[in-house]
């Protein structure tokens, strides 16, 4: 998919039309400290609903995402290489390029409303993250959720943002109505490995802060605990201040997920684990010489230990005070190749 493929904006400058293309977009910076090196590129979406190639292997179908590229940064992040697929750069690109399509709302609304949608469940997050810090200036969100809240269209978010708690007030709504699942990403605890690894991501304890507040107003939030980064995040006491953390926190569930390192998050991540653990590439070299996942013994490890931690902290389904209609979103993984978008109008 190429960048014609998602606008129909026809203001543009010479530099956008060298990147994308005839069709184009408007660019702009903003010289405020979180914004600083970043551009954004708004343009109108011809379609906001995607479905997911091969979704028979994702426990999700149906995907909206308002944004491409995230300021989290994160350098293992599975999505850098959907860049590519606009001809942008996926390292420091994907960090400082934003994609942003302005009429989200307005186009999900109109999408939601066409007979030929069924009403399934929307996936959210499962790309790049919903609450980037673009969101607090870009406010999509809140048009999305009122969209989905009114046709009471099930749906789930999965996000490290915190500011996800500025939209509670929709969440909730959107719950009365419909299934709401809500997870948040915190892999490990570790703050020198948080500050190299996903740089531009809130602290892991602000995150659990966002499980906690969920939790407290009644909306059950699980903890997707990813990426478990072997060698780095892996030893048992790792695990297990990382898991008593995510219980303290009042998670309702906790899911383990190994690093997997794809194309384009591969040479990324094995970049940066050479300036900053040189001593590692040749084990990782090892680890995953077959291909973009741990073998499987590993990853079994990975998940015993985990249930078991969570088994003794008590975190668990059976968690009260979670309301019937919210529950954690489904265990999020890679989308396997770019969506395609699904055209109702
Ligand atoms: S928050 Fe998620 S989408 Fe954003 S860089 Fe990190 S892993 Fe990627």
């Amino acid at each position: 998919m190429r960048w014609e493929n998602l606008t129909v904006d026809s203001e543009h400058s010479r530099a956008d039309a060298a990147l994308f293309g005839a069709e184009a977009v408007t660019t702009r910076t903003f010289d405020t400290p979180e914004f600083r090196g970043i551009t954004f590129h708004e343009i109108r979406a011809r379609s906001i609903i995607n479905r997911v190639p091969g979704a028979s292997r994702m426990p999700f179908e149906w995907t909206v995402n308002p944004y491409r590229g995230c300021t989290h940064a994160c350098v293992y992040c599975f999505a850098r290489k959907t860049h590519s697929y606009l001809d942008l750069d996926t390292g420091l690109g994907f960090d400082s390029q934003i994609v942003v399509k302005v009429n989200a709302p307005e186009l999900l609304r109109r999408q939601l409303a066409s007979r030929r949608w069924h009403g399934e469940h929307i996936a959210m997050g499962t790309n790049v993250d919903c609450y980037q810090r673009a969101e607090g200036r870009y406010r999509l969100m809140p048009g999305i959720l009122t969209a989905l809240r009114d046709r009471a269209n099930p749906f789930s978010i999965l996000t490290k943002g915190t500011l996800i708690l500025r939209d509670l007030d929709l969440l909730r709504q959107a719950a009365e109505v419909t299934d709401v699942g809500i997870s948040v990403s915190v892999g490990f605890t570790d703050e020198g490995l948080w500050r190299t690894v996903e740089p531009g991501t809130p602290a892991p304890e602000r995150r659990l802060e966002v499980v906690r507040t969920l939790s407290e107003t009644g909306i059950g939030c699980g903890v997707l605990m990813a990426p478990v980064i072997p060698f780095l995040s892996d030893r048992p006491e790792q695990l297990r201040s990382t898991v008593r953390a995510i219980a303290a926190s009042g998670a309702t569930s906790v899911t383990p997920l190994v690093l997997h390192l794809r194309p384009g998050a591969r040479e990324w991540f094995m970049s940066w684990l050479a300036r900053h653990h040189p001593h590692l590439v040749g084990r990782y070299e090892r680890l995953y010489a077959e291909g973009a996942y741990a073998p499987k013994w590993y990853q079994r490890r990975i998940t015993r230990q985990v249930h078991e931690l969570a088994q003794e902290y008590g975190i668990g389904p059976t968690r009260a005070g979670m309301p019937r209609r919210i529950r954690p979103a489904e265990p999020p993984r890679p989308e396997p190749a770019e969506p395609t978008q699904l055209t109702l109008l």
